[in-house]
């Protein structure tokens, strides 16, 4: 490892405790929390195995009446919660480098839905709640100044109780405008107690809130804070250079950590569409000018030159992460032993996201193994060895052919990999080229270069592969995995039967290729990810005129999972792209198209000159059939068809197609028997 990088590996003091690096894996939700305890330890485990030195929970409920249903976060209500708990810490703690487990407190305000619970929640004045789906109908009840000498005593058993757990860094919360200290910070505070008003008068609780967790457990854990600087609202929101900068000097020492972002929780973990590495810098880089306890910060940093530069320019003292730890757990042992290229890193997508905002536990797209730790046993670093010398044959090198290829590789199998293409990467190679989008490369990129040095892996491009191709190659295992092709006639979700009319039509592949439409335009969105608004932006920028129209009751409607439905919005708006949602197209001519409410079934008919069809995708799998006979005769140990080509899917999907596909090579897999632990 060059010295430029031995700053990322010096030990720093936390209060009473010491952080063995620079890497510190900031709380982060994962669709585990309180339900699954065992997934959570185990994922959150892996990432001290794999170098990082402080390790925290997701935002964790300290009582009933801060319930987050129906996500699932973590929950310290009693000492009942303690056991699991000890899970994690234990996991975290059995790490060689001596890793940290940190646990970030929260008493949710008007963002606790208390759906199960059926509590009240305390707000700083009664408003209405957003927790849950963002649109919940009840207000909390204004907190009385009992109230929250209650929920003081509740934030301090919380803290014994962490400490019992066996946490070393324990939060004081006051980020992603979700929280009852943050509200009472900012501008939903309009109290005329003690704790409205003056600054002075707003920051009691949350100082209130620091003073009794030190009291309670500061001798020997460190007490942390969490705190957004901006919420990116302008002159109507907090300000890093307002009324947050005077926060941050007013409580200076008071914390042992300042971990600093901006708010809200989209603002934080933007797409790397919309952000690129490094991003909060701007918003952040007071801190350290006003306290002398060690700054965390994140900006989705993956290469260690930045991470070492942030230190040396003074921005923070520790590398924050969420998603760099998601894609890769292994990221600081790979830094410390030279192994730059072998760094998985994030491509910002957000998928990890979902695991939260849909209720499941983690998944990442770069890290198949994220969040099957546990109930697989999956780890990122180590396979089974093969178990025979048999040869396997991977058609296509998508997401899902390059990462079979690539851990049947390492499980040290013979392993040949073709394409068609000349170039590897299938639908990654032609998405990634979309606008700002270059990021995803980082799929095929960190997978050819592990293919390269795996010598037993041998990967032939421009190879195109018939069923008689393959049965003359004489391989005894054959993996399909030659994707999807997007639908022309307009049948998806909403549509089961073709659209009638002879428009000129094309498809994202026609686009993706470079044939593009000109002129008034129309693209139906019957995807609902991130293609319908993507080829928008492309076509927009290239003159295009775009409407871009869905039967959903929101453009891009699953991106709000993703937490970047409002940011593609807002450039698509820039871009004047007219957006209609709740229709459908039903004909078309050569230059109009008929399109029907979906509500009113009201029709009426547009102007355009090309129709681009956002819907389903065909699997290509005429290989998959056309080869099953080999099979039953013998000609074939096995065959299997992974990734788009079983069921198109997201790029996540692919690669974890790819990467079971491996791992279950040369096993016996009984249908009847559910493949993973199930948490009960
Ligand atoms: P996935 O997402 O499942 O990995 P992709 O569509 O990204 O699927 O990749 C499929 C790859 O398979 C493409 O690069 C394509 O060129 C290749 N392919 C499809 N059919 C064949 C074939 N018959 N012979 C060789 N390569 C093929
Ligand atoms: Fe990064 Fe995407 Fe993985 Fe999340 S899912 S860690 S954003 S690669």
């Amino acid at each position: 490892m060059p010295s430029r990088y031995d700053i990322l590996f010096q030990p720093i003091q936390i209060g009473p405790v010491t952080a063995p690096n620079r890497f510190y894996q900031v709380p982060h939700c994962n669709g585990f929390g309180w339900r699954m305890p065992k997934g959570m330890a185990a994922m959150r485990g892996m990432k001290a195995e794999g170098g990082w030195g402080v390790v925290c929970t997701e935002e964790t409920e300290i009582h009933y009446t801060s319930d987050l249903s129906p996500f699932f976060e973590g929950r310290i209500w009693s000492d009942d919660d303690i056991p699991a708990w000890q899970v994690m810490t234990e996991a975290v703690h059995r790490s060689a480098h001596g890793a940290l487990a940190g646990i970030e407190l929260t008493y949710n305000s008007h963002d606790a839905s208390n759906l199960y619970s059926r509590a009240s929640a305390f707000g700083p004045r009664s408003m209405g709640i957003t927790g849950g789906s963002g649109y919940e109908p009840g207000q909390t009840r204004a907190a009385t100044k009992d109230d929250l000498k209650q929920v003081r005593k509740w934030h301090r058993n919380a803290a014994i109780r962490a400490k019992k757990a066996g946490f070393d860094i324990i939060y004081c919360y006051a980020a992603h405008n979700m929280t009852l200290a943050f509200h009472l910070l900012s501008k939903h505070n309009d109290r005329s107690d003690e704790y409205g008003g003056s600054l002075e008068n707003r920051t009691r609780f949350f100082r209130e809130l620091i003073e009794d967790t030190k009291e309670a457990v500061g001798d020997t854990c460190a007490v942390a804070v969490r705190f957004a600087v901006d919420e990116l609202l302008g002159a109507d929101g907090m300000q890093f250079d307002g009324e947050a900068h005077d926060i941050v000097a007013m409580l200076a020492e008071l914390p042992d950590l300042w971990d600093v972002n901006v708010s809200s929780w989209k603002n934080d973990s933007t797409t790397s569409r919309f952000e690129k590495e490094g991003n909060q810098e701007k918003y952040i880089s007071f801190v350290k000018k006003l306290t002398t306890k060690p700054v965390v910060g994140v900006g989705r940093y993956t290469s260690p030159d930045s991470m070492a530069s942030a230190i040396e320019r003074g921005i923070m003292d520790m590398i924050g992460a969420a998603r760099p730890s998601i894609a890769d757990p292994f990221l600081p042992n790979k830094i410390k032993e030279g192994r730059y290229e072998d760094i998985r890193e994030c491509i910002g997508c957000n998928i990890c996201v979902t695991g939260d905002t849909r209720f499941v536990p983690i998944r990442c797209t770069q890290n198949p193994t994220m969040g099957e730790e546990f109930r697989r046993g999956w780890h990122p670093e180590i396979i089974a060895p093969k178990k025979s010398d048999d040869e396997i044959l991977i058609v296509g090198a998508g997401p899902a052919g390059l990462e079979a290829a690539r851990a049947l590789g390492q499980r040290g199998y013979h392993v040949i990999l073709t394409d068609a293409k000349r170039e590897a990467g299938g639908r990654v190679a032609l998405e990634s080229s979309l606008p700002n989008l270059s990021e995803w490369r980082r799929v095929m990129d960190w997978r050819l270069a592990q293919i390269q040095k795996i010598p037993n892996i041998y990967f032939y491009p421009s190879s195109p592969m018939t069923a008689k191709d393959i049965l003359e190659a004489g391989a005894p295992h054959v993996i399909l995995a030659t994707g999807a092709t997007w639908r022309r006639d307009g049948v998806g979700r909403y549509l089961s039967h073709p659209v009638k009319g002879n428009a000129k039509i094309f498809t994202p592949d026609d686009l993706m290729n470079a044939n593009l439409p000109s002129g008034k335009v129309l693209i139906y969105d019957d995807d609902h990810y991130y293609m319908g608004g993507v080829l928008a932006e492309l076509l927009a920028q290239n003159g295009c005129n775009v409407t871009l129209i869905t039967p959903a009751p929101t453009i891009s409607y699953w991106t709000q999972f993703t937490l970047e439905q409002d940011r593609i919005l807002k450039r698509l708006h820039k871009l004047n792209v007219t957006l209609l949602e709740n229709h459908f197209i039903a004909s078309h001519t050569p230059t109009t198209a008929t399109v029907t409410n979906v509500i009113s079934s009201a029709e009426s008919t547009l102007a355009c000159d090309a129709i681009v069809m956002v819907t389903d995708r065909i699997p290509n799998d005429a290989l998959y059939h056309e080869l099953k006979p080999a099979l039953a005769d013998g000609q074939l140990k096995s065959l299997r068809i992974i990734g788009d080509a079983e069921a198109p899917n997201i790029i996540a999907q692919a690669i974890f197609s790819g990467h079971l596909a491996a791992r279950e090579f040369d096993e016996v897999i009984d249908p009847d028997r559910t493949p993973f632990k199930v948490e009960r």
